[in-house]
């Protein structure tokens, strides 16, 4: 399977192209027709598999589908959720590199920080927001942030980010988000209680195991 069998559109293909890679790796074979399918999906795959542009190609791409030019940077159509500020940058610099031909606005916020020029980012309007839990539920609840309209939710290293004590907030993330929209749930692993979670929040997912 090349890129292109994969249906990515030009300025996908473009920015990866750019980039160097040459095919996409298993999981992104597997992975990029379904969340394009608007699939709910349970994946499982470790760091290094490139799972990050597993779901950050089609993301992209459905939002480009979709956009225009009056509601672009406007709402928060996908909001990824990371464990930790590693992670969450790595992300929003990844979601960077492969819409440089989109236009479509990515942002990242995580706790540890000042957060006033993050208030500042987001009040002139994203399309993807990466974030950390807590800090994300803060903004939120200063009402900074609007999860109304999110079209993909995606929960990046659930494993780690139940280890770290952070099921009662990612439960109370999906429930602010609207009930139609997709969900991809990714981790290293799937222990008996990210099994729960997925069984919790997930709409007749498609699993895969990488
Ligand atoms: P991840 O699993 O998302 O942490 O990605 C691991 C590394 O693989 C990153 O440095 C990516 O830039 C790289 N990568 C992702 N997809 C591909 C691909 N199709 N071909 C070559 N490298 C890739």
């Amino acid at each position: 399977m090349s890129f292109k069998d994969l249906l990515l559109n030009k300025p996908i293909l473009k920015a990866v192209a750019e980039i160097g890679y040459n095919d996409p790796t298993l999981v992104q074979n597997k992975a990029i027709p379904l969340i394009l399918k608007k699939k709910d999906l349970i994946v499982s795959a470790q760091t290094g598999t490139g799972k990050t542009a597993a779901f950050a190609l089609p993301i992209l791409q459905l939002l480009f589908d979709k956009q225009d030019a009056l509601k672009r940077g406007k709402k928060i159509r996908t909001l990824v959720v990371s464990p930790t500020r590693e992670l969450a940058v790595q992300i929003n610099e990844d979601f960077n590199k492969y819409g440089t031909y989109t236009n479509l606005r990515t942002t990242v916020v995580f706790g540890g920080t000042s957060i006033e020029p993050q208030k500042d980012i987001l009040k002139k309007g994203v399309d993807i927001l990466i974030a950390t839990p807590g800090r994300l539920l803060d903004l939120h609840k200063q009402d900074i942030i609007n999860l109304d309209y999110i079209e993909t939710l995606v929960l990046d290293e659930a494993d780690l980010m139940l280890d770290m004590g952070f099921i009662d907030d990612v439960k109370k993330i999906e429930r602010l988000c609207p009930n139609g929209k997709q969900t991809l749930l990714f981790s290293a692993t799937i222990p008996y209680k990210v099994e729960q979670l997925a069984n919790n929040i997930l709409n007749s997912p498609e699993r895969i195991e990488i």
